[in-house]
C-alpha cells in the first residue's frame, strides 16, 4: 500500500444502542478521490466522524476495527493528533464560526494543525477561493451558503492535509454552486491532496471519484471503480434516479395483468 493511504478494516461504531456502522472496510489510496454514497441515515457522517475521531462529540464511539493512515494507527488518537497526521474533516452543514471574520476562520484552521498561521497556506486558499480574500474582514455568518461551504473547505486546507474528508459539500446548494464546489475538489486533488467524499448527490460524487463505496444501513454493500458503479443498473436506479425501462415495462405488464386477469386465460 502506498505511503499516504488510508486503510479502514472492520470499523464498527454507533451511538449508545444505535449501531450506525457495521464491519466497514475501505481504502483510500494515496492521491485518489474516493466517494461513499448512501441515503439518509446510511452511516456516512458517522464514518467520517469515526475517522477524524470526533464521534465522542456527538455521543458516539467506535467499538471495533482499525484505521491506519500512512501505515500509522489512528484509532485511539485524539482529534488534534489526527489533524497533525494529515487528515482534515469538513463536517456536514459547514459549521463556520459565524461571528468571526472570514480571515479569523482561516487562521483557526491553521491553529487546529498546531503549526500557527501559515502565510503560504493562506496564499494557497486565497488563490483557490478568491472570494475569501475579497471578504477577508466580513463576518463568516454573512456569506452565502456556497461561500460558507468554500470557507469550511478552505479552513480545513489551512492545516495542509494529505487527506481531506468531505461530508456532503453540495448539500443545500444550487446546482451552479454545487458545480463550483466540485471544480474546487478537482483542483484540490490536482494539487496533490487525496479526498474521501461522502455524498447523497451520487451523480456528482461519481463524476469526481476514482472509486466508490455504497453504504446501506451501516454496511458496505457495493464497491468498485466509479465508472463501473455509474453504469450499474442497481446504482443508477437507486442513487441516480434513473428509471430502469425494462423493469418499468415489466411492472406495467404485471399491473395490466392484474387489472385484466381474464386476458391471460
Ligand atoms: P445523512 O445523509 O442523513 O446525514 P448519514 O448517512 O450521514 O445520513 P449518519 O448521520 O451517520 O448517516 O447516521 C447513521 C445512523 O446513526 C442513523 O440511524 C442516525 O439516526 C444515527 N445517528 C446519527 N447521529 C446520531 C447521534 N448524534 N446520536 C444518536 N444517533 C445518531
Amino acid at each position: 500500500m502506498s505511503a499516504a493511504a488510508l486503510r479502514v478494516r472492520g470499523l464498527t461504531a454507533g451511538y449508545g444502542k444505535v449501531r450506525a456502522l457495521r464491519d466497514v472496510s475501505l481504502d483510500v489510496p494515496e492521491g485518489a478521490v474516493v466517494a461513499v454514497l448512501g441515503g439518509n441515515g446510511a452511516g456516512k457522517s458517522t464514518l467520517l466522524r469515526a475517522l477524524s475521531r470526533t464521534l465522542a462529540f456527538h455521543g458516539g464511539a467506535a467499538t471495533a476495527g482499525t484505521v491506519t493512515f500512512a501505515d500509522r494507527p489512528l484509532h485511539g488518537l485524539p482529534p488534534d493528533r489526527v489533524v497533525a497526521a494529515g487528515l482534515c474533516h469538513v463536517p456536514e452543514g459547514r459549521q463556520v464560526f459565524a461571528r468571526m471574520s472570514v480571515e479569523d476562520n482561516l487562521r483557526a484552521g491553521a491553529l487546529a494543525a498546531g503549526r500557527g498561521t501559515k502565510a503560504e497556506a493562506l496564499r494557497r486558499v486565497h488563490a483557490l477561493f478568491p472570494v475569501l480574500a475579497e471578504r477577508a474582514r466580513q463576518r463568516a455568518g454573512l456569506l452565502s451558503g456556497g461561500e460558507q461551504q468554500m470557507l469550511a473547505v478552505a479552513r480545513a486546507l489551512m492545516a495542509s492535509p494529505r487527506l481531506l474528508l468531505l461530508d456532503e459539500p453540495s448539500l443545500g446548494l444550487a446546482p451552479l454552486m454545487a458545480a463550483r464546489i466540485a471544480d474546487t475538489v478537482r483542483e484540490i486533488h490536482a494539487q496533490g491532496t487525496s479526498v474521501l467524499l461522502v455524498e447523497q448527490n451520487a451523480a456528482l460524487a461519481l463524476r469526481l471519484a476514482d472509486h466508490a463505496y455504497v453504504l446501506e444501513v451501516g454496511e458496505v454493500t457495493t464497491e468498485g471503480p466509479a465508472a463501473e458503479l455509474a453504469a450499474s443498473d442497481e446504482v443508477r436506479r437507486r442513487y441516480l434516479g434513473v428509471v430502469d425501462e425494462r423493469a418499468a415495462d415489466d411492472a406495467s405488464a404485471a399491473e395490466a395483468r392484474h387489472l385484466a386477469p381474464w386476458e391471460d386465460a
